[in-house]
């Protein structure tokens, strides 16, 4: 796999085809779907219902993985427009390029490869890596740490594969809106923050505390 560098040009133009709105396979950290509730004036749960479906992700081995439905189309998708283009999930600012990120407990590094061949890449038109992902609104390194971090760390421990577990791992990570959630943070004198960048390094912070904490390291 090539890493690519800000300053490697792309020569790519986006020829908004949409292609990458159907099947394709963009995970959702608690940031994308914080972001997409707020906007929307939606709960998790809601969200859930209809945008979104749960794996066990093989790539990540076996992380309990929040997916964008996206089969046979996003459900955002009307036409070729992204309805949620302002506040669309990372993976899908990204497209084609996609995320590798390295955590050995000190240092983070997040490199950029290309992801996959999209009609995009016939073009002379050229653009950089770099400016590409500022077009975008590619997220901040200081955005995707954490739960990058907290991905790592969670591969690293010898977590339950209880049914149980599973339910509470959804719950802290992905489905922060619900009354079981929420009531817990009221009982330990925790106010849930006014801002989204807030709401998700609390939310980090818990699921260290709640799911990573009490197991041990591999
Ligand atoms: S990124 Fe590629 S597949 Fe997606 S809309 Fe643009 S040209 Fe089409
Ligand atoms: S959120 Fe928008 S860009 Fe992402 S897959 Fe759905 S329609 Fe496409």
């Amino acid at each position: 796999m090539e890493f690519k560098k800000d300053d490697d040009p792309l020569n790519f133009v986006c020829r908004q085809c949409a292609r990458c709105c159907r099947n394709s396979a963009i995970r959702l950290s608690p940031y994308d779907i914080l972001k997409i509730c707020h906007h929307r004036g939606i709960s998790t749960t809601q969200f859930h219902q209809h945008h979104s479906s749960f794996i066990l992700d093989a790539e990540n081995q076996n992380f309990l993985t929040c997916m964008l439905k996206t089969s046979p189309q996003c459900l955002f998708l009307d036409g070729t427009a992204c309805t949620i283009y302002e506040y669309r999930p990372q993976g899908c600012r990204t497209f084609p390029l996609g995320a590798q990120h390295f955590y050995d407990g000190k240092v983070f590094q997040n490199n950029y490869y290309i992801l996959e061949r999209c009609g995009g890449f016939n073009t002379t038109e050229k653009i950089s890596v770099g400016q590409y992902k500022k077009e975008q609104g590619v997220y901040s390194d200081d955005l995707i740490a954490p739960w990058a971090k907290f991905k790592t760390e969670a591969i690293n421990k010898n977590l339950p594969s209880s049914d149980e577990f599973y339910q509470r791992f959804l719950t802290v990570c992905y489905d922060f809106d619900n009354p079981i959630f929420q009531e817990a943070l009221r009982d330990q004198g925790i106010i849930w923050p006014s801002t989204i960048e807030e709401r998700y390094f609390l939310i980090i912070q818990c699921a260290q505390r709640l799911l990573l904490e009490p197991y041990s390291t591999k």
